[in-house]
């Protein structure tokens, strides 16, 4: 970071941050579309090679449009650095692969993001890596799941779809005691709502896919955390190519400009939303941590400025009821993605959360009848209406 982006507040990092123009004096980012560098001489190829000088080798290894993002995405998580990879996944692999090794624990949320799950229960575990899962919320189930030999806790809050919120003052703390991580997935957030490390997480994992890119167009992820832990994290990513792409980057840090207002935005639609569905004779629950009554509400209130984009409500009927009401709705689309400027709805039971056990999937309370919707940026009237399609034909 330059000491002129320092004295920058938030809105302007988003925009300005990180980035040094060319000698070609452009106005917009430059894009870096290449896989490798030349060197002004054989001895410089060296001491390139070497470590001895710093400067652009290969784009596994450093790329400068890449670059900017990781700057400009540091600042706004106000970490020291940031490792940028081809996705989210990418992001939490990478975090697991460079600070864990075999006989280490990870207590883990149980309501993370589904392949979030798959990967640690079919892959990591392999490796000889073990896993409890417990309730996001509950954190006297976070103290008793610590074992002599957890090196990690890993949580994403707000949680999907039931928004349930963890409280990263105290998870920081326990992590602290048991001299483990904690790594917090802040997609849903983003650090224009939420910042972790301010909290005492040691590490925020990003799927740049959602709000960051926020127009449903590229794959990315991101870690951010102190120099010391990321030089960790950049030495698996360099050698392993989880990398993110140049042109991601470019796009990427287009998204970041204009972060801030999208997410203000996408939350002021979610919450008039949800006060919508709260009085809607059809819907018997609506889960948002903006809703004063959620459990989560005081604790979203205390670390996160604004309550996101991201909502679920409950019909009754069931699976066939919840499907009706999706199959009626005309303009939302029917996709699991979301940070989108476009609205989306899906089912979680048969679609994101369709691989748990239904035993699995009743403790995480996620209903036969419960939809999720991810707000978009499309006029909250539009929205509505669309919906009382599907809620109509109840
Ligand atoms: C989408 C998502 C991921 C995975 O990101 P990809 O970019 O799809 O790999 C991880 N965590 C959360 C919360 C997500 O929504």
């Amino acid at each position: 970071m330059t000491d002129k982006d320092q004295k920058y507040q938030q809105n302007t990092m988003a925009i300005r941050g990180g980035y040094q123009r060319t000698h070609e004096n452009e106005h917009s980012e430059a894009l870096f579309l290449t896989s490798s560098y030349v060197f002004d001489n054989a001895e410089m190829a060296a001491q390139c090679f070497g470590d001895e000088i710093q400067a652009n080798v290969y784009s596994r290894y450093t790329n400068p449009s890449v670059r900017s993002f990781e700057q400009r995405l540091a600042m706004l998580e106000e970490g020291e650095q940031c490792v940028a990879t081809s996705s989210g996944m990418a992001a939490i692999l990478s975090v697991i692969m460079s600070l864990l090794k075999s006989g280490d624990h990870i207590v883990c949320s149980r309501d993370v993001f589904g392949s979030t799950r798959v990967m640690i229960d079919k892959y990591i575990t392999k490796f000889g890596v073990e896993v409890s899962y417990v309730a996001l919320a509950d954190l006297s189930a976070w103290q008793d799941a610590i074992k002599p030999n957890t090196r990690m806790l890993f949580c994403e809050t707000p949680s999907n779809p039931l928004s349930e919120v963890a409280d990263l003052e105290a998870l920081s703390q326990l992590a602290k005691k048991s001299q483990a991580l904690l790594v917090v997935d802040n997609c849903f957030c983003t650090p224009i709502l939420q910042k972790p490390l301010n909290w005492g997480a040691d590490i925020v994992v990003h799927s740049a896919t959602k709000y960051i890119d926020g127009q449903g167009r590229c794959l990315g992820g991101a870690v951010v955390g102190s120099a010391e832990l990321m030089e960790q994290v950049l030495g698996f990513m360099r050698a392993a190519g989880p990398t993110m792409s140049p042109f991601n980057a470019w796009v990427f840090l287009k998204g970041l400009e204009t972060l801030s207002l999208r997410i203000k935005a996408h939350s002021a639609n979610a919450a008039a939303l949800a006060e919508w569905l709260v009085e809607h004779p059809k819907v018997t629950q609506v889960f948002y941590a903006g809703l004063p009554d959620h459990p989560g509400h005081g604790l979203a209130k205390k670390q996160q400025s604004d309550f996101g984009g991201v909502l679920s409500f409950c019909v009754n009927g069931g699976r066939e009821a919840a499907w009706r009401v999706i199959d009626a709705t005309q303009m939302l689309s029917l996709t699991a993605n979301l940070g989108d400027a476009k609205t989306t709805i899906v089912h979680p039971a048969t679609t994101t959360h369709g691989r748990l056990s239904p035993e699995a999937r009743a403790e995480a309370g996620i209903a036969e009848g419960l939809i999720r919707i991810a707000v978009g940026l499309e006029d909250i009237v539009d929205i509505k209406n669309d919906l009382e399609l599907g809620l109509s034909q109840l």
